[in-house]
């Protein structure tokens, strides 16, 4: 039977543990290690008040079949909760208004969200010939080239900061938006990509499409049949300290509570943040461990915010919304989290989570819990008009809350998994790597564990 260790139960690990044991059956045995008290990572969900919080991702869109698959073989397909249809309305923040994001591009034409200038550059995107060569870029650089200043401005910064509560400048188009440098590379330009797409009948979405997904109990419940699924042992509150490699196969020494434990493995798979597997292989593979040290992460705080829904000045009446860095306001956005999955909040209640920090302002994000909620609560009552206090608040920081993808990522990442490659049995999968979706993070997991399996 071969011994496999999965570090850090996040849905990376999970997920990897879970298709370790499918794909594996009767002949492996798996041991998930986690340092805390709970599983989930940055998934994890809150009850506080009577209001279902989210700490960090709030689901996952059903554009890439992943996650979906998970859910049937987990047979909880009873618990999925699909986002009401409200959250397809999204807003920016431009020129101090909340406006509405088009849906499409008649809408689009129509829209305040760009100068009728901007609108023009956009379009001319369809007459910009390719860049000539496979290089990365910054996602500014390929936007400003392909799409022009304003757009960027009012609609990929706020994006990006967003999805990775990253900045722009040094975000990698190649690592963090494949399939729009795909689509320069493959059809010439944007436009022309996504014409050829509708054509051709494929899903013609480059961007983040598809329908937001979650559970009833919220983004736990995903965590909780992961756990309850795996037949092996799943270690809480075991912080693993080091890794040894012995004779082909790996030691890996643990400490729990006051105590220290050993135990040796056939495979060992890191999923944990790049910068604990750095210090897990600097012992025997320095190289190895200084690219992992290269990934850089994003601070980013949730602050959840529980109103009294009459009155409140806001009919929260969509998604939610972005924040471009030109308009000068601390948060980076905020979702109406009980429009998109009505349960979130008890009866009569709203329930709005605000995003602070980023790489655009990262200090934020690690700034005092009451501080945080000050900023938070002083935009998005100025930005939504909010008459009301809170009657519940809940801060969940994050100081290393997202990889931040930068220019030249998907290289340091091949030459990465080239060198962990040398140590037969040594796997890494987590969200530094290659995606911070959560589809991403599950479909590494599926591939990761075909490795162990097959190795
Ligand atoms: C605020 C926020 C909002 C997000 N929103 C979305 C969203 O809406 N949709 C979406 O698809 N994605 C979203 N994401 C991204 C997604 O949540 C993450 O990419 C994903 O959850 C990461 O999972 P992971 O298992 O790779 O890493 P993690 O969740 O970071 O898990 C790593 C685990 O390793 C453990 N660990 C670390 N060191 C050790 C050690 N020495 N020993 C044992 N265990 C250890 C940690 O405790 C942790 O549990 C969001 C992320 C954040 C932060």
């Amino acid at each position: 039977m071969k011994k496999i260790a999965v570090i850090g139960a996040g849905v990376s690990g999970l997920s990897t543990a879970f298709y370790i044991e499918k794909l594996g059956g009767n002949n492996v045995s798996v041991t998930v290690f986690e340092k805390e008290a709970v599983p989930g990572g940055k998934m994890l969900t809150v009850i506080k008040d009577d209001f279902i919080i989210e700490t960090g991702p709030n689901g996952f869109l059903d554009n890439k079949p992943y996650t979906l698959e998970l859910v049937k073989a987990l047979k909880i397909e009873n618990r999925l909760y699909r986002s009401s249809d409200r959250a397809r309305k999204r807003f920016v923040f431009v020129n101090g208004k909340l406006v509405r994001l088009p849906e499409n591009p008649v809408a689009f034409l129509s829209s305040y969200v760009m100068s009728l200038k901007g609108k023009l550059r956009l379009a001319a995107e369809y007459f910009i010939p390719p860049k000539k060569d496979d290089s990365d870029e910054s996602l500014s650089s390929f936007v400003k080239r392909r799409i022009g200043e304003e757009a960027l401005e009012k609609l990929i910064d706020p994006m990006a900061a967003g999805i990775f509560a990253g900045d722009p400048d040094k975000l990698s188009v190649k690592a963090a938006f494949p399939a729009v440098w795909h689509l320069e590379k493959k059809y010439g330009g944007l436009i022309k990509g996504l014409l050829a797409m509708r054509k051709e009948k494929k899903d013609a979405t480059a961007g983040p499409g598809g329908v937001l997904t979650s559970f009833k109990g919220g983004v736990k419940d995903l965590i909780d049949a992961l756990v309850a699924s795996i037949k092996g042992r799943v270690f809480t509150e075991t912080d693993v300290k080091k890794l040894t490699p012995e004779g082909g196969k790996w030691k890996v020494t643990w400490e729990k509570g006051d105590e220290i434990f050993e135990e040796t493995f056939d495979s060992v798979v890191l999923s944990t943040p790049s910068y604990i597997a750095a210090a897990l292989v600097q012992r025997f593979d320095r190289k190895l461990a200084e690219k992992l040290h290269e990934i850089e992460y994003s601070p980013i705080a949730v602050v959840a915010f529980g109103f009294v829904k009459k009155g409140l000045g806001h009919d929260l009446d969509g998604f939610g919304f972005l924040v471009p860095r030109t308009e000068g306001r601390k948060i980076l956005g905020a979702l109406w989290d009980s429009s998109v999955f009505p349960n979130r909040a008890p009866a009569g209640k709203v329930l709005i989570r605000a995003m602070v920090g980023g790489a655009r302002q990262p200090h934020l994000a690690l700034a005092g819990e009451e501080e945080i909620a000050r900023i938070a609560y002083k935009d998005i009552k100025k930005i939504m008009k909010i008459r009301h206090k809170p009657i519940m608040t809940a801060v969940f920081k994050h100081p290393k809350g997202i990889p931040h993808y930068t220019v030249g990522h998907v290289e340091k990442v091949n030459e990465i998994f080239k060198l962990a490659s040398k140590h037969k049995g040594l796997l890494l999968n987590s969200n530094a790597y290659r995606g911070v979706g959560v589809n991403d993070c599950v479909y590494n997991a599926m591939k990761t564990a075909e490795s162990v399996v097959s190795e």
